[in-house]
């Protein structure tokens, strides 16, 4: 053992969820129970809610100064509140989880008993994802290969941010300079000792999702794109490619023209060669564009977020 009185944070980024607060302040006390040994603290980020989400966290700060409330200064996302959260938190161990209960908080005590046998990292597996609809199931399954794929540093597959990390490793993910966070790659990137926990996905505790499918496309991007410079370099295979085919069939042309003569009808091969060739041309600058866009944002140094007060001991 050797870790009682030990300070485990728990990161919870809320954003709309009123209805959802109650209900996530009864299970985390209810989990801390289980767990007399280890000392709790509940960091919630008010990821700023436009509902009285805020309202309601303060009136549980209030009640149990467990719960420290982060009040961001406006909407930054998910990804910038969870690290609003885990830099606030001082615990031996962090583990962020989704305010709508779908990561259960009932899994926490066998992460922190991984964590005391040794494990630097406890991952929380989803064996089960029937709550989450077919499409998203597959879109997710889809992104993961791809992702692992072109990247170097493999994601998990079925590993969400719904995890416990020891404090060296939060140590290290701080160092991470980066200003757009996608947690899943930062996560996966700062590697070290590793067990992995099953558990089968809730459905949503309260309200409803707040991601949409452009919303997650844009997300998949900013994966891709963080970790994986591959799509850039792809296109000189393209190019390299296209045009050998393009020798090729010019030689065809070339060869044929002095077997026949000159044979004026060709629109339509030369109507499909520039709308081929314009495509993948628009295609690949879009591509740079992703590429040069991020580079655009990280070079202004921006902080991820903006924090308008952090209540503690239930400061007002
Ligand atoms: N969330 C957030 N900021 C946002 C969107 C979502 O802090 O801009 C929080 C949300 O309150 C929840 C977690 O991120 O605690 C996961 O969101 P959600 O449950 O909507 O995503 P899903 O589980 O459907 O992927
Ligand atoms: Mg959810």
């Amino acid at each position: 053992m050797g870790v009682g009185g030990k300070l485990v944070s728990i990161v919870a980024p809320f954003y709309n969820e009123s209805e959802g607060v109650w209900i996530f302040y009864e299970a985390l006390r209810a989990m801390a129970s289980t767990v007399p040994d280890v000392r709790f603290e509940f960091i919630c980020v008010d990821d700023g809610s436009r509902d009285d989400t805020l309202v309601h966290l303060l009136a549980a700060n209030r009640l149990d100064p467990r719960f420290v409330v982060v009040e961001l200064s406006r909407n930054f996302g998910k990804e910038a509140a969870l690290t609003a959260g885990i830099d606030t938190a001082c615990g031996d161990a962090v583990v962020p989880i989704d305010a709508d209960l779908q990561d259960p908080p009932t899994l926490i005590p066998k992460m922190i008993e991984e964590w005391r046998k040794g494990a630097e990292v406890v991952l929380a597996r989803r064996t089960d994802r029937s709550t989450d609809t077919f499409l998203k199931r597959k879109t997710a399954e889809g992104f993961y290969r791809l992702h692992n794929k072109l990247s170097t540093v493999a994601i998990p597959a079925n590993v969400g941010d719904f995890r416990l990390m020891d404090k060296v490793v939060v140590a290290a993910l701080k160092r991470l300079p980066e200003r757009q966070r996608f947690m899943k790659g930062l996560f996966a990137w700062v590697g070290f000792k590793a067990v992995t926990v099953d558990y089968a996905r809730q459905p949503r505790a309260a309200g409803k999702t707040k991601f949409s499918g452009w919303k997650l496309w844009n997300f998949a991007l900013e994966g891709i794109t963080s970790f994986s410079t591959a799509p850039l370099k792809v296109w000189t295979y393209v190019g390299t490619i296209c045009a050998l085919l393009t020798l090729t069939y010019a030689a065809y042309i070339v060869i044929r023209t002095l077997i026949y003569g000159i044979d004026v009808p060709g629109y339509a091969s030369v109507l499909v060669a520039i709308l081929f060739f314009g495509s993948l041309q628009l295609i690949s600058i879009g591509l740079l564009g992703e590429y040069i866009g991020r580079m655009y944002l990280e070079s202004k140094q921006r902080p991820t977020y903006l924090v308008r007060k952090c209540h503690r001991q239930g400061t007002e």
